[in-house]
């Protein structure tokens, strides 16, 4: 154990990183765990504190922590130098191994993060088709640059085409250039490319939006659209790459756009990210294929670094083995069952963003938990259980309605009906048969 952390508790960590952290984090997390190590699908905080971790560092973690053949690869490379700016074998090989797995991938530019990629794909799109407009679906996460931070989570929905800045600091002049389309409306969007297809160079989609699938027929109509009107079509695979299949959601949908993004899972638990897709789309990035007019510059310290990039290989080819993705989805299937009996008890007060009274019942339902799964975010199972509650409650709701209309119905028919028969008794001069 290092001077540092004998010298702090985890209390005194969270108490020195709102000192020095805004808000006490590194923005991506709340700050009141501090993480001191993990193993498989556990991890533990400085206190020792055991959890069964959902969160898989946000989906590269794909195989678990600390998994002994990436920790060998990652290693091995560490100790021979960490970083070079020129190329290396393990970028290259990597990028053969993107080549051969992903669909779309004839070549391969490494940057460092997913939004980096998608940034670059974007300009990519411009470059080639030498317009300026993108499309980009409401609700839509392709990462921080400031194209992307737009309607991810807007506060006023359904605007559309007009995106909503989701943060401060983002030029209004950048408004012009981007606009949303509700995820899987197909009319919508074949609507707005058919309007803008002079000025739109491409389409960025998540092909698996977050928690919502593509509705049959979504993509292969986007894949359509784009083709028939000259426009880039992006699939943002920066989660669903290597992970809803070797080949990604492209190889699982059997859709194939003109260029991807990629990260979390490629970099092996290590900061890399990649642009894949068509040639001559590709071309852009190489001055002595397109001039220096359609050249796109991108440059980047450490991309296609060594050590992420062997963290990556030996990543893959733990994935490539047989029934690594059947285990997976089994392992996903298996906790979102469990989502589903966590939303059966009565929500009560519980929040369901407060997972700690959960984890005996998953601890109960799932001993075996140390492996990896499926699905990787703890915040995907809360917003599913707190989803099938809302529903459920709005179904409870909906049904109350119905029988005290059906009370209302019953005492009016039994009025009407005793109403009646007082008048239609033979004093009234009617003939009644009883
Ligand atoms: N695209 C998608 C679909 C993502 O989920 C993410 C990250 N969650 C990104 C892009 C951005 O990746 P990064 O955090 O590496 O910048």
């Amino acid at each position: 154990m290092s001077a540092a952390e004998e010298r702090d508790t985890e209390s005194a960590l969270i108490e020195k990183a709102k000192r020095v952290l805004p808000g006490g984090t590194f923005g991506n997390f709340p700050g009141d765990v501090v993480i001191r190590e993990g193993r498989g699908g556990r991890v533990w905080d400085e206190s020792g504190k055991e959890y069964v971790d959902f969160l898989l560092g946000s989906g590269p973690m794909l195989v678990g922590h600390a998994h002994p053949e990436v920790t060998a690869a990652a290693q091995a490379v560490v100790a021979r130098g960490t970083t070079f700016f020129a190329n290396n074998r393990y970028g290259i090989d990597l990028a053969e191994a993107i080549v051969d797995a992903v669909p779309c991938a004839e070549q391969v530019r490494f940057v460092s993060t997913g939004s980096e990629a998608d940034l670059y794909a974007m300009r990519a799109a411009r470059a080639f088709r030498r317009r300026d407009k993108i499309i980009k679906f409401e609700g839509g996460y392709h990462g921080m640059s400031d194209y992307s931070l737009m309607s991810l989570a807007p506060k006023r929905p359904g605007n559309f085409p007009q995106p909503i800045p989701d943060s401060a600091g983002i030029p209004r002049s950048l408004r012009d250039e981007i606009l949303i389309a509700p995820f899987n409306d197909l009319e919508v969007v074949a609507g707005l490319v058919r309007e803008h297809r002079d000025e739109l160079a491409g389409v960025i989609v998540e092909p698996f939006q977050r928690i919502i699938p593509p509705a049959p027929g979504f993509l292969e109509g986007l894949r359509r659209i784009t083709a028939e009107n000259g426009v880039v079509l992006i699939f943002d695979e920066v989660v669903t790459g290597f992970r809803l299949a070797y080949g990604g959601a492209q190889e699982y949908y059997g859709v194939v756009p003109d260029l991807c993004t990629l990260g979390k899972v490629i970099g092996g638990g290590f900061p890399l990210a990649a642009i894949a897709g068509r040639a001559e789309i590709m071309a852009h990035f190489d001055r002595s294929a397109v001039g220096d007019d359609g050249f796109l510059m991108q440059v980047g310290t450490l991309s296609g670094n060594p050590v992420a990039a062997a963290a990556g290989l030996a990543t893959l080819e733990i994935l490539k083995r047989p029934g690594a993705y059947e285990r997976i989805f089994a392992t996903g299937r298996e906790l979102m069952d469990l989502a589903f009996i966590l939303a059966l008890p009565d929500p009560g007060d519980q929040d369901p963003n407060d997972f700690a009274d959960s984890e005996e019942i998953i601890r109960m339902l799932v001993p075996d938990l140390e492996r990896p799964h499926g699905i990787s975010s703890i915040r995907w199972l809360c917003v599913h259980v707190a989803d099938l509650r809302r529903l459920r409650a709005e179904r409870e709701e909906r049904e109350r309605i119905a029988r005290e209309e059906l009370e209302v119905l019953k005492r009016k028919r039994t009025a009407e009906l005793v109403d009646a028969f007082m008048h239609s008794t033979p004093d009234n001069g009617e003939d009644i048969q009883f």
